[in-house]
């Protein structure tokens, strides 16, 4: 389970992958994974599309279940109030348990218009203390936003809105991309002044194209550092210096992270799995250093 990765090591390192897109075959997940079982991961993790279709959702499970018995990696699955009911979240944790899958991450997801299905609880915290009541032995880990989050008001509020989600029982946080460190550092200051001393995964996302930029910054306000948007101003036009230097940033800020004592590391595969085990090999000696 991952609180026993979190006891036994002082770097955890794991991956997200997606369940494939509407249109897309599953196979294509199970492509990705298969690229993916060479990296040394403590954790892989499955999100859950809040808006997506109810095959798609339903395949958070399934692929969950799948990196646990076909890949042998620890499992976690997400799971959202947004588009799921309270008997929806009882069928999924039964789901999950059949399936041996342990692990969960508990989220509130994004409000959207498009998105009238059921609202089971109105934030991750009421999910968490659920979860934590009805099946006290999963390990439920929660989302934290070093840069805060588009619905809150100041920085403080999140950290009081998030002590509240590990008082509820998230036993361990990952946080949403960024590309300054500086961030990082600075929210895990307030988290830790706060008192929330669970284990932090910081979340990397490696920028491998124009398109991911301009979508992802729009989607979560990440910050931009003068020398990330000269590399990306540069290299625009050149997809493959881009991917390289898009790369090396994403390893750096990696290194530059474990050399400052972060607990984790979670890497926003995107599906890619050429990109991850690049980043992997950069930093596998650093990774297991750790240890
Ligand atoms: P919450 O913790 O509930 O917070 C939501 C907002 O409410 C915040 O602004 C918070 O400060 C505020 N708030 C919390 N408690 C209170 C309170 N008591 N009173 C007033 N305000 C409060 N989305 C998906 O759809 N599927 C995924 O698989 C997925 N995976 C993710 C993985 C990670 C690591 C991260 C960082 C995000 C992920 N998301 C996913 C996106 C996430 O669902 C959105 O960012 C969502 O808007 C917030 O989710 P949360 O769990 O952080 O919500």
């Amino acid at each position: 389970m991952i609180r026993d990765l979190f006891q036994q090591k002082k770097t955890v390192f794991s991956l997200e992958v997606f369940p494939p897109k509407k249109n897309s075959a599953i196979d294509t997940v199970y492509n990705t994974l298969a690229g993916l079982r060479d990296i040394p991961a403590d954790f892989i993790s499955v999100t859950y599309g809040a808006g997506g279709s109810a095959a798609q959702k339903n395949k958070t499970g399934e692929i969950a279940g799948c990196i646990m018995r076909e890949y042998h990696f620890e499992p976690m699955a997400h799971l959202t109030c947004v588009g799921s009911s309270k008997e929806g979240i009882c069928q999924t944790l039964d789901e999950l348990k059949a399936l041996g899958i342990q692990n969960v991450l508990a989220l509130r997801g994004d409000k959207n218009p498009d998105i009238t299905g059921p609202m089971a609880f109105n934030y991750a915290r009421d999910l968490t203390a659920f979860i934590k009541e009805r099946e006290p032995g999963l390990h439920v880990a929660g989302a934290c936003y070093p840069e805060g989050h588009g619905e809150c008001d100041s920085l403080e509020e999140g950290i009081s809105h998030l002590r509240e989600k590990v008082a509820a029982g998230a036993e361990h946080l990952i946080t949403q991309l960024f590309f300054d460190n500086d961030c990082f550092y600075a929210f895990m200051d307030r988290a830790l002044a706060a008192g929330i001393s669970v284990p932090i995964q910081a979340g990397i996302m490696p920028i491998i194209s124009k398109n991911q930029i301009e979508r992802i910054v729009t989607m979560c306000g990440a910050s931009l550092p003068r020398r990330f948007v000269s590399l990306i101003n540069r290299y625009a036009d050149a997809p493959e210096a881009l991917r390289d230097a898009g790369i090396a940033y994403a390893t750096e800020q990696i290194i530059d992270l474990l050399a400052n004592g972060a607990r984790g590391i979670h890497l926003y595969t995107m599906n890619n799995m050429t990109t991850a085990r690049r980043i992997n090999d950069n930093i596998r000696s650093i990774v297991d250093s750790d240890r």
